[in-house]
């Protein structure tokens, strides 16, 4: 899936009953990195297949179902996630904050701080190999839901992760894909690239096959929480004339009672 600039595998690991977990691994050195760990049976499992055994864990936000695997999974490893939330995570070996950039297996990853699901969220991205590890900030065509940030905050957090280069492949942590394309078709429904794409996602669902990871260039065609600060989008919603943040809130507002 990464592009065929480093030596980076990836695998994604399907967790609990939608979330989804990965697996990042550097065939020169052997290093092998988990990005969250709902539950430690089919990380470990997954694992095995491969033959790799964990280097790094990389948490993105506290909730549960992205850390209850950590301590079953962390003897040997690295575990590292964000400052700000390091009394509210399993305990941290590495603490890092917004701006910071890390080695993990081998390749530069920037730390974004991705504020709004929860305060604290962050997200993860590796320029080399084009991956970005979102968890529940951006999601394929949503967002993660409002639990301790403002809409304001959510907004500012997904201009950020548009700014990434487009051909980023965005891993985010949930198989919402099904919901979130009703919803999106909804509010847009002459969007021809959505269009295309829900057919895509429809297709794929019923073959079993996960939705996640999607790419940066197409959430930006086709996701609804990244459109706020479109006119015609803005128009079609009727709110030509409101804020960006003004939009982003209202769409967020319709898709928690959709
Ligand atoms: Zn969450
Ligand atoms: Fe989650």
């Amino acid at each position: 899936m990464p592009n065929d600039f480093a030596p980076i595998d990836m695998v994604v690991v399907p967790c609990l009953s939608d979330n989804y977990a990965f697996l990042v691994h550097n065939r020169d050195t052997g290093e092998t990195a988990l990005v969250d760990a709902p539950e430690a049976k089919p990380i470990q499992a997954a694992l095995k297949a491969k033959g790799w055994t964990l280097t790094d864990i990389l948490i993105t936000h506290h909730h549960g179902d992205h850390i209850d695997g950590v301590s079953e999974l962390r003897e040997g490893a690295r575990v590292i996630g964000a400052a700000r939330d390091a009394h509210r995570l399993p305990p941290l070996d590495v603490q890092v904050a917004d701006g910071d950039v890390i080695e993990i297996c081998g390749v530069d990853t920037h730390v974004l701080d991705v504020s709004g699901h929860t305060i604290g969220h962050i997200a993860y991205h590796m320029p080399e190999p084009e991956l970005a590890f979102t968890a529940d900030s951006l999601m394929a065509l949503g967002c993660g839901r409002l639990f301790e940030g403002t809409a304001a905050q959510m907004w500012e957090s997904l201009q950020k992760l548009r700014s990434l280069p487009e051909d980023t492949i965005i891993c985010s942590g949930h198989e919402y894909t099904e919901t979130n394309a009703r919803f999106a078709l909804s509010l847009d429904a002459d969007n021809n690239d959505l269009i295309s794409r829900v057919e895509g996602i429809e297709a794929a669902r019923a073959a079993g096959r996960p939705t996640v990871p999607s790419a940066l260039d197409e959430e930006m065609r086709t996701n609804p929480f990244l459109r706020a600060d479109d006119p015609a989008f803005k128009a079609v919603l009727g709110m030509a004339d409101s804020t960006d943040v003004d939009v982003f809130a209202e769409i967020r507002a319709r898709k928690d009672k959709f």
